[in-house]
């Protein structure tokens, strides 16, 4: 026993701070670090040059199942790239943000992605931090350390804003926070901790303080 790798897994809404907190803690912990909105992110760019309409829900399915997604895991220089073109760019552009729920709430893709993740977690034997909307209930259940992050609307919003700085108006900012989240939840439980899941609310919390509160989490190797 206690040679499984380390998985920590994070889920939360967006502006929590999930992404920040989970590159600085693998890159404390020595750990890779997998981000799994990025593969959302790459079949919607994937969706966006298909051509597809929203509600060809079969087609956006199969479509997931053949795109090549490749996430690069170092958490000092995450990558994703679709059938071989990087687009770890692409992903962050307020389009792929706006469109990326249709691809997110269609059952197939998520049935293609959640394999890729599996696999992606099972062949990382140094450990791995996975942050996402479902990584603590249904991709990795088991992972030793599982983190619902959450704050409050106003604290994610005006987060999402700082990190766009001026590239789009509180209004998008607020259609991306709040319109996503909402779309998100119908597919995802990321508002509530699942059983033995801990809740840390970041509103008032630095960084480093998050950090810290996730790696007093984290069992002794030694147990
Ligand atoms: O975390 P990020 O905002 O980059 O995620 C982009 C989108 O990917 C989310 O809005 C959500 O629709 C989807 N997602 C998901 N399940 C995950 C991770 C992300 O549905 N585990």
């Amino acid at each position: 026993m206690g040679s499984q790798p380390l998985v920590v897994a994070i889920d939360g809404p967006s502006g929590s701070g999930k992404s920040s907190t989970a590159r600085g803690l693998a890159q404390r912990l020595g750990l890779g670090y997998l981000d799994t909105g990025s593969m959302y992110r790459a079949v919607a760019v994937a969706y966006l040059e298909s051509g597809l309409a929203a509600d060809e829900v079969e087609a956006i399915g199969y479509l997931a199942s053949q795109v090549r997604i490749e996430v690069g895991t170092d958490p000092a220089r995450p990558t994703t790239a679709v059938d071989g073109v990087d687009v770890t760019a692409t992903i962050r552009e307020p389009r792929i943000s706006q469109h990326v729920s249709v691809v997110a709430t269609n059952l197939e893709v998520r049935r293609v992605l959640t394999d890729q993740m599996r696999r992606l977690i099972s062949d990382h034997d140094e450990g791995i931090v996975v942050e996402g909307r479902d990584i603590t209930t249904v991709v990795w259940p088991q992972a030793q350390v599982r983190v619902l992050l959450v704050a409050d609307p106003a604290a994610r919003i005006r987060r999402r804003e700082a990190e766009l700085a001026g590239a789009a108006s509180t209004d998008e900012v607020t259609d991306q926070v709040v319109r996503r989240d909402h779309d998100d939840a119908t597919v995802s439980q990321f508002e509530t901790p699942a059983d033995g899941v801990t809740l840390i609310d970041s509103t008032h919390l630095s960084l480093d303080e998050v950090i810290e509160a996730i790696c007093a989490l984290v069992p002794d190797p030694q147990e």
